[in-house]
């Protein structure tokens, strides 16, 4: 019966499905966030820098509280050939707290604890098999052999898109160059190690993005982020790419810690964890239908990630979908209505804030990266060889102008023209 029905249920307490019920409960509304993890961030994992801006308007007074590793002030982004790095290195006191590393087993927790405080109700340890759906309306969900209702369900799960393809939401296959998998690997290494090794002022912290021989070519790269008292390596690539060849993520990740550049940094480390986890990276391409009737979905569920090669981003984006599908049910409870209709503000709500816009801004990136291989293998190449030239000095090498020194070095590697078309392309996405 209806007047039984609690006001909403979220599911997945990562940062979309927190956020959400946090909005909802600080609403007066009636909320359970159900995760099937022990803990909230039990099973999460991401790179691990978020950037503030979201969690600043959910938590305008406690977010500096977050459980947040190091505030981000040294940005790299590096070039690695099997030998060579060649580094963009910005160390500037201008970025203020636009981001920090995080944990998500920290992070996570923290911000159900949030969502809890606020008055949420928080099961862990509780998956959710499937919607209960009745003539064609969600109505709830089943945990086991236990039905839950409610008169909305918002669907945080993450980048499983079972729950959306159940409410027929999402009904095409996802293309697999749309999906990339992330395999990332915590190593711990004394504050004062880091700090040195880095370059950084205690507090401060490194992000450093990988692109080139990380993922052995493919479309993807690597990623290195310092927390308090542990570095972040890991790597995302595509499905497609890693299905045409062949390869294993745990074997580029050995390569890549091994390699000489990172070698040094990470000596002395001890593998503290190793995980794995599918980023969906394509964007408004893969966006399901985001809300029907009773249902709405956030975060990665909706394919809320942008990834730029120098910067990936997922977890604003979950934090601030999050926020807007509540305010969607906040909505629908003040007028009585939770159908598809109504629901359907939360989409413009999206429009009208940094999520959609953002992604349909940068809606050409996913086919870029992958149909330019050569920004993996040949681009890096081409650099490293041009710069070993300039800084090599023997004696014996006849002098050349910078000019025709890259044209010899390009050659049989990349033509002008496949340069001229590859940064047209390059210069239109970005
Ligand atoms: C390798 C890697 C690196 C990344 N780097 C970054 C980065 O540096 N910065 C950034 O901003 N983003 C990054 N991302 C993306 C970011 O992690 C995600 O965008 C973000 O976690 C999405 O949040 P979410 O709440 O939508 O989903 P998730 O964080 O995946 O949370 C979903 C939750 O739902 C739970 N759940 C799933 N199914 C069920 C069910 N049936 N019943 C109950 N609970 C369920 C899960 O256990 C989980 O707790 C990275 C991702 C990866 C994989």
């Amino acid at each position: 019966m209806a007047e039984e029905r609690m006001h909403a249920i979220v599911v997945g307490a990562g940062p979309a499905g927190s956020a959400a019920a946090l909005t909802l409960a600080r609403a007066g509304l009636e909320v359970v966030l159900i995760e099937r993890g022990a803990a909230p961030g039990a099973k999460n994992m991401t790179g691990g820098r978020l950037y503030t801006h979201a969690l600043k308007r959910l938590l305008p007074d406690n977010w500096a509280e977050a459980p947040m590793e190091r505030r981000v002030t040294r940005e790299l982004v590096t070039f690695l050939t099997e030998e060579s790095a060649i580094s963009l290195d910005l160390k500037s006191t201008r970025m203020g707290d636009n981001s920090y590393t995080v944990l998500r087993s920290r992070l996570d927790a923290w911000l159900a604890e949030q969502a809890e405080a606020a008055g949420a109700m928080v099961a862990s340890g509780v998956k959710v098999d499937a919607l209960l759906v009745e003539d064609g309306r969600v109505v709830g969900v089943r945990c086991g052999e236990d039905e839950m209702y409610a008169h909305a369900v918002i669907v945080a799960e993450g980048a499983n898109c079972l729950l959306p393809r159940q409410a027929g939401l999402r009904t095409r296959e996802i293309d697999p160059h749309h999906i990339a998998t992330g395999v990332k690997t915590t190593i711990e290494l004394p504050r004062q190690v880091i700090e040195d090794r880095f370059n950084l002022n205690p507090g401060e912290g490194a992000a450093q993005l990988f692109v080139g021989s990380p993922s052995g070519g493919l479309p993807g790269g690597g990623f290195l982020y310092t927390n308090q008292e542990s570095v972040s390596l890991g790597l995302v690539m595509t499905v497609a790419g890693m299905q045409k060849h062949q390869v294993r993520p745990a074997d580029l990740m050995e390569a890549f810690r091994a390699h000489p550049a990172l070698e040094p940094l990470l000596a002395g480390g001890k593998v503290a964890e190793y995980s794995a986890h599918l980023v969906p990276e394509g964007g408004v391409h893969m966006m399901p239908q985001l809300a029907g009737d009773g249902i709405l979905i956030a975060g990665d569920a909706a394919g809320f990630v942008l990834n730029l090669g120098f910067v990936i981003r997922g977890m604003d984006f979950a934090i601030a979908s999050g926020m807007h599908a509540a305010e969607a049910v906040i909505e629908a409870a003040a007028k009585g209505d939770y159908s598809a209709k109504t629901l359907t503000g939360y989409e413009q709500r999206l429009r009208d804030s940094f999520v959609l816009k953002e992604l349909a801004f940068y809606q050409r990136v996913p086919g870029f990266i992958e149909n330019t291989p050569r920004m993996f293998g040949t681009y890096p190449a081409l650099i490293e060889s041009i710069l070993t030239r300039m800084f090599t000095v023997d004696g014996t090498t006849e002098p050349a102008h910078l000019a025709s020194m890259a044209l010899t070095e390009m050659n049989g590697k990349a033509s002008l023209m496949q340069l001229a078309g590859d940064a047209w392309r390059g210069v239109r996405a970005l």
